[in-house]
């Protein structure tokens, strides 16, 4: 039952050099701190090879659990102990954990529309039903979700309430508040996957939902924040009976994750600013989005509306009803423009709506930017000469 993800299937073609490419999801690597990892993998060899390149506990190394948990605390606010957080190889596994763990034949797992795609994926392993609820500017449309507790006892509800992929939108602390109101005295458990919160240029953080609500799994990831390649993300729990099974399940699909990668990374963040790494991460995005922004502004018919993310690595485009962007992508390619048409990202692709899109701007230059939405621009006007033939 799995879907098959657009990305992957459009991959071999976005990686034509001469395509401008705001359809992956990549990180800058420009800020990949490549020097501080050189340096950092010297002496953790230097000083524990022989721990570093041994087997280690599933549960993930000790100095990387704490770190973890101070930022929670001087960010956040929250008071987590190491034995609360299991490493995982990229939030990615914690999907795959929880799913493994949670989801039998038939449950109910409520979600966004649009939502990761590769949630989905993971998810849809294990024969759950999806139920998704419109996401509005701010967050989820408040009755659709209510009609949802009604109707049924999810077994979860998965949101990725910062900057969201794919939409970049952000819930507000009222919607926040709403829904841990109706979650609260129910067995369902909210996962909130934030990959993105910390990567924000403007505007104040919102609540962290397991901060109003205690039946939460909270997901983490080095992936944006510092790179990718490492796979080291981790998940927070006050549950320690799910933290037990979610510890066994790790067991089962891989011992642990790679000590070389936990110690180097631990090891960096002990001898770094991260912190400021972050803020010049998310600042360079800002300007990046504002760029795209700007080009969308210049370039682009009005009837297409977009979001303005605080943070992230995406904006969302709508289109006037009638345009479908996945004619409008093959067009675009021919440009050389890629995009991902927004119906990849909803649970039933067969009623999603047509007319969106998902662009990344963390991964192209300035020029770049400018180039592709001017090409973008190009391939529209080709289109809508195509559909009123
Ligand atoms: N959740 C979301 C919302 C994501 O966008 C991504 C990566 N694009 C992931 C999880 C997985 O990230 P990783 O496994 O690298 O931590």
């Amino acid at each position: 039952n799995v879907p098959t993800s657009f990305l992957r299937e459009i991959f071999s073609v976005i990686q034509d050099p001469s395509i401008i490419s705001f359809a992956g999801g990549l990180p800058n690597p420009d800020f990949f701190p490549i020097d501080a990892f050189i340096d950092a993998s010297k002496k953790v060899l230097t000083e524990q090879g022989k721990k570093a390149l041994q087997y280690t506990g599933s549960e993930g190394y000790l100095p990387l659990r704490q770190y973890i948990c101070d930022q929670y605390k001087k960010k956040e606010n929250i008071y987590v102990t190491p034995d609360e957080i299991l490493i995982t190889n990229g939030s990615q596994q914690a999907l795959d954990l929880l799913g493994k763990v949670l989801i039998n034949k038939g449950d109910t797992i409520v979600l966004e529309n649009p939502t990761y795609l590769a949630a989905i994926q993971s998810l849809s392993l294990h024969g759950a039903e999806f139920k998704g609820f419109t996401l509005e500017y701010d967050g989820p449309n408040i009755s659709e979700i209510k009609q949802i507790f009604q109707d049924t006892i999810p077994k979860m509800l998965y949101a990725i309430p910062n900057f969201q992929n794919p939409t970049g939108i952000t819930w507000s602390n009222k919607k926040r508040a709403i829904v841990a109101k109706l979650i609260k005295n129910t067995d369902t458990l909210f996962i909130e996957d934030d990959p993105y919160g910390e990567i924000r240029w403007s505007g104040k953080r919102e609540k962290t939902m397991a901060t109003i609500l205690k039946n939460t799994v909270l997901l983490g990831s080095f992936s944006k924040t510092v790179a990718p390649g490492l796979r080291i993300g981790w998940l927070y729990t006050p549950n320690k009976k799910l933290y037990e099974q979610l510890y066994i399940a790790k067991q089962a699909a891989d011992l642990h994750t790679g000590t070389f990668n936990q110690y180097i990374l631990a090891e960096y963040l002990a001898h770094s600013t991260n912190d400021q790494h972050i803020h010049t991460i998310a600042q360079a995005y800002g300007k990046q989005k504002d760029t795209m922004i700007r080009a969308i502004q210049t370039y682009l018919p009005n009837d297409i509306t977009y979001t303005n993310p605080d943070g992230g690595m995406f904006l969302w485009l709508t289109f006037p009803k009638n345009i479908n962007t996945k004619k409008l992508f093959e067009i675009a390619i021919q440009e050389k423009v890629a995009f991902v048409p927004g119906c990849a990202f909803y649970v039933n692709t067969q009623n999603a709506p047509k007319n969106t899109a998902r662009l990344n701007f963390s991964n192209a230059s300035h020029t770049h930017i400018i180039k592709g939405i001017q090409r973008l621009a190009k391939a529209y006007i080709q289109y809508k000469k195509y559909i009123s033939k």
